[in-house]
């Protein structure tokens, strides 16, 4: 299966309504680790901001974690006000459906947006859903993580050599 994600972005805050809306994406589901939070749990500056208009935009949001950490989930989940799902198992599809179930919303409709390809881009692709690749918040990865990003990085390094690849450029 290709991994290769429908869309890259420099930071989750790239992603806008019009470019959802341009896509037929009325739900955006949100990856934390590495996404929103870097390894010292520091949020995005202006990720409060950015969730509100797309909320008032009419984009639904939700964060789908495999972290099974509630403490760190539930305090950026309250800060963007928006619903979660820890312990997804993603790239499994038990938790994006649930995810899709509280937006009710069907897969076509809605976006994945993470910074793993082995978790977040091959999820949504198993899933049907637009996948989103995030470039990573900081440098520091938890230890799962630092053992597959140096295989990541090769294979995101191929794809935005790729003819066609779609890049934000900011
Ligand atoms: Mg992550």
């Amino acid at each position: 299966m290709n991994i290769y994600p429908d869309l890259y972005v420099t930071s989750v805050k790239n992603i806008n309504s019009e470019l959802l809306k341009k896509n037929n994406l009325s739900g955006l589901i949100l990856d934390v680790d590495n996404t929103l939070i870097d390894y010292y749990r520091k949020l995005v500056d202006g990720a409060e901001q950015w969730c509100e208009e797309l909320k008032n935009d009419g984009i639904k949001c939700i964060i789908v974690s495999n972290s099974h950490k509630r403490d760190k989930i539930e305090t950026v989940a309250k800060k963007l006000n928006i619903d979660y799902i820890l312990f997804a198992k993603k790239p499994f599809k038990s938790g994006f459906k649930k995810a899709l179930e509280m937006l009710e919303l069907k897969p076509e409709n809605v976006a994945v947006a993470g910074d793993q390809l082995f978790t977040d881009v091959l999820g949504a692709r198993r899933m049907k859903m637009f996948s989103i690749l995030v470039k990573q918040v900081g440098e520091k990865d938890i230890f799962i993580t630092k053992i597959k990003r140096p295989i990541e990085n090769a294979i995101v390094r191929r794809y935005l050599k790729k003819k066609g690849a779609k890049i934000d450029v900011f």
